[in-house]
């Protein structure tokens, strides 16, 4: 398996606070926007990429699979990041895709491009990490764009926050209803626990992440963003197999359906035909 590190050059971000139509000139609001600036100079130095200060529901990528010579199967799968303010959202994603962890992330919108190789195909995974005060203050139709867009989510818990937890189970109804809505029966989620290096301030057990995560038909895992990059990749890695399957399991279903139905209009044309 082959785990090309290199991030695509197609990122779009959105800035959560929109700074170019910031008019305060107070001293405090200026050491704010110095310090976000800052940070999102970091993060770009870390992330090797431009960013952009808009996002659009509209991929840039075609969202089928395609055969670009036989051995190679191209696939693209679509990853929403949920979860509560602070959980580690951003510090999970930006640890799956650069290995690393650099403290603050601020209150960024991103979407990533990454290519994987495995297993003879290539997935171009796009993540998208919305952060949950823009996530509050978004329309319901901006929501369900999202949930629509989506082939898998990464829902993010922390394990020292109870109320970060509580919001999951609800969470995963709602995208379940959505993708049922769009006859998608089988949704790829992963339920994840970060912050495990600071156990000494645990408020969840495993046990419960665990429970939660088999009651919703869920993956699940407890990780630290902080102190490794394994559990990033387990995530990351696991969820888009699992969609790149679900995709293959729809494309074989739909094959062998309209397989049957041509079979069935001929055998009905024969009867009547002998009629
Ligand atoms: P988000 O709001 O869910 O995107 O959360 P962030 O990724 O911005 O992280 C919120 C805070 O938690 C930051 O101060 C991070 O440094 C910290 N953090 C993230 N992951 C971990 C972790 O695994 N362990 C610890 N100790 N801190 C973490
Ligand atoms: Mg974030």
């Amino acid at each position: 398996m082959v785990w090309p590190m290199q991030i695509t050059p197609s990122v779009r971000a959105r800035i959560g606070k929109d700074r170019s139509h910031s008019t305060s000139n107070s001293g405090e609001d200026w050491q704010t926007d110095k310090q976000t600036l800052q940070r999102e100079r970091e993060l770009q130095m870390v992330l090797r990429i431009p960013l952009r200060r808009s996002a659009s529901f509209t991929p840039d990528h075609q969202p089928l699979m395609e055969m670009s010579n036989p051995t190679t199967l191209k696939m693209e799968a679509n990853v929403l990041v949920m979860g509560a303010d602070n959980v580690g959202k951003s510090a999970l994603t930006v640890r799956f895709l650069t290995r690393r962890f650099i403290g603050e992330y601020g209150d960024m919108e991103f979407i990533y491009s990454h290519s994987l190789a495995m297993e003879g195909r290539e997935i171009h995974v796009h993540i998208w990490d919305v952060p949950c005060s823009q996530d509050r203050v978004d329309e319901s139709s901006a929501k369900e764009k999202r949930v629509q867009w989506a082939d898998g989510f990464v829902l993010v818990y922390s394990i020292c926050d109870r109320a970060s937890f509580n919001v999951l189970r609800p969470k995963v109804q709602v995208i379940k209803a959505a993708k049922e809505a769009l006859s998608q029966e089988k949704v790829p989620i992963v339920i994840v626990g970060n912050k495990r290096d600071l156990h000494h301030r645990r408020a969840v057990s495993s046990e419960e992440g665990r429970l939660l995560a088999l009651s919703m038909d869920c993956e699940f895992y407890e990780v630290s963003a902080a102190e490794a990059y394994h559990g990033a990749l387990m995530v990351f890695q696991g969820l888009a197999e699992r969609i790149c399957e679900a995709k293959l399991a729809l494309k074989k279903g739909t094959g062998i359906r309209s397989i049957v139905k041509s079979m069935s209009a001929v055998f009905a044309r024969k009867r009547t035909d002998s009629l």
